[in-house]
């Protein structure tokens, strides 16, 4: 974004694009959104998103499209096999990425689940700087283990630091040695680190772990499904690469790395997934999986519409106007709410506004699911749905125990080009009204806990009748309507 400023009023995000279509929203009252959140089992994931007034789960195949992308679609060339299509996809990431081969697969995680399947044994050690959900869920469903080392300010919520998603290099090497190379199928680096706060890893980070990977022969990928986001900060924050445009600034990651794999619900502002191979053997010994897991070699189980919309959005996804858009509304939403005193992960990093809930809540003890809470307090209060970040999204140790987790975390999600900023302070001042009234909000438990990924599918309820009478309030405060 050219830094437009404004002749008297503080920083103000621009965007730089015009609506040209939209869908409209319904604000239910208070009322019908306590019957909602009661009936989709205190679970933001089972709400219908006709019931939603701002939808801040995740931006996960929800980002705003461009003209381009929309035109794109009307040349998509259906083929079973052989699809032009999937020739402009990979053509288009060889371009970018350098790397010639591509594995096109559903969406992010059936990218996880081929390369598990290929490289996970049980008890083998995937080594990371910060678990993702599914990611993890398909190494631990191999017998696998999982080892994450990022720096210990990146688990820190109140933060200066630039780059918080920075891998530890000397426990990486550590880790390593005591796991022994051969027991280590892969480093996993993921971009814009989502469960801590979408924050960033810096280039120079990248690149000393992945040094540290090929002196010890051990295979280094990168999890590139928030990397716009990533590389927003490093063109902004890293001041060794500031002279470098967003396109040689991608292809100097891709080159520290193996393989690289992402979600094109979010890089490509479309829906699918691919791993990206620069090794002809790596890339035939992972083919055989895509085909029995995905569908056909060129088009891994996507529409083709949407590979001709990911190929344009890869494009667009070069454009500092493009990917400043998500970071500066997050920084503005993360400035106000911690003018307010508001515990927020700062920086702001991308993906979304992340409350600390554990200082938000401190007298509801994580075992009761307080970012979880906290989630089913904004949508009744306000219609707003976050996704719950913390104990619930952790799966429970082997013998049962409940695994806390390290960052007990409501994300509200910014899909790109989506909210206006009067919509952004409309979240904001029900955010403070939360906090103001914080000590209505209680705890839940469990009434059916799934074994695995248990935050999309659990059921639970409130520990007390704190919902109910937090409703009141709000009514009390602001009519029956809203
Ligand atoms: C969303 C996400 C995934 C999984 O992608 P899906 O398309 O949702 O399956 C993997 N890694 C990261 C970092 C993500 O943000």
């Amino acid at each position: 974004m050219p830094a437009i400023t404004f002749y008297k009023h503080e920083p103000i995000p621009m965007e730089m694009h015009k609506v040209k279509i939209v869908q409209q929203l319904h604000l239910l009252p208070t009322a019908r959104r306590l019957e909602k959140m009661q009936r989709a089992g205190f679970n933001t994931f089972q709400l219908h998103n006709g019931d939603i007034f701002l939808d801040m789960l995740t931006d996960s195949g929800v980002n705003a499209m461009s003209d381009l992308q929309q035109s794109a679609m009307l040349r998509a060339d259906d083929a079973y096999a052989g699809s032009e299509t999937f020739f402009r996809m990979r053509d288009k990431l060889e371009e970018l990425f350098g790397m010639p081969f591509c594995l096109p697969a559903h969406q992010g995680r059936a990218c996880e689940n081929i390369l598990a399947t290929r490289f996970v044994k049980p008890d083998s050690c995937v080594i990371m700087n910060y678990h993702f959900t599914t990611a993890k869920a398909h190494i631990t469903r191999l017998g696998g283990r999982v080892e994450e080392l990022v720096r210990a300010e990146g688990l820190v919520s109140k933060s200066d630091l630039p780059f918080k998603g920075n891998i530890d290099l000397e426990a990486l090497e550590t880790c390593i040695l005591r796991e022994t190379p051969a027991n280590v199928p892969f480093v996993r680096l993921e971009a814009g680190t989502n469960l801590i706060g979408g924050q960033p890893i810096s280039f120079a980070n990248m690149q000393a772990a992945t040094d540290i990977c090929r002196r010890h022969g051990v295979l280094t990928v990168l999890d590139a499904s928030l990397l716009q986001d990533n590389l927003y900060f490093i063109k902004t924050r890293e001041k060794e690469m500031q002279s470098l445009s967003v396109r040689e600034i991608t292809r100097k990651i891709a080159d520290l790395f193996d393989i690289i794999y992402f979600s094109a619900r979010k890089f490509g502002f479309a829906r699918g997934g691919a791993i990206l191979v620069r090794d002809e053997a790596l890339f035939h010994s992972m083919e055989d999986l895509v085909p029995m897991f995905e569908g056909f070699l060129t088009y891994g189980g996507m529409s083709v519409k949407e590979m001709e919309a990911m190929t344009v959005g890869f494009e667009e996804s070069m454009d500092m106007d493009v990917i400043s858009q998500g970071p500066q509304f997050i920084d503005y939403c993360v400035d106000r709410l911690s003018e307010y005193g508001i515990p927020v992960i700062t920086p702001g990093g991308g993906l979304g506004a992340h409350i600390d809930v554990k200082e938000f809540l401190p007298h509801v003890p994580q075992t009761e699911y307080s970012a979880c809470a906290l989630a089913c307090a904004l949508y009744i209060c306000g219609g707003i749905r976050g996704m719950e970040r913390g104990t619930l999204s952790e799966e429970r140790e082997r013998d049962g125990s409940e695994r806390i987790a390290s960052m007990e975390l409501l994300r509200l999600a910014f899909p790109r080009r989506v909210f206006t900023l009067s919509q952004t302070e409309y979240v904001i001042d029900r955010v403070k009204w939360l906090f103001d009234h914080r000590d209505l909000v209680g705890g839940l438990r469990f009434v059916h806990e799934p074994a695995t990924l248990r935050f999309f599918t659990g059921v639970l309820e409130p520990t007390s009748d704190w919902p109910e009478k937090l409703a009141a309030a709000y009514r009390a405060d602001f009519g029956d309507e809203q």
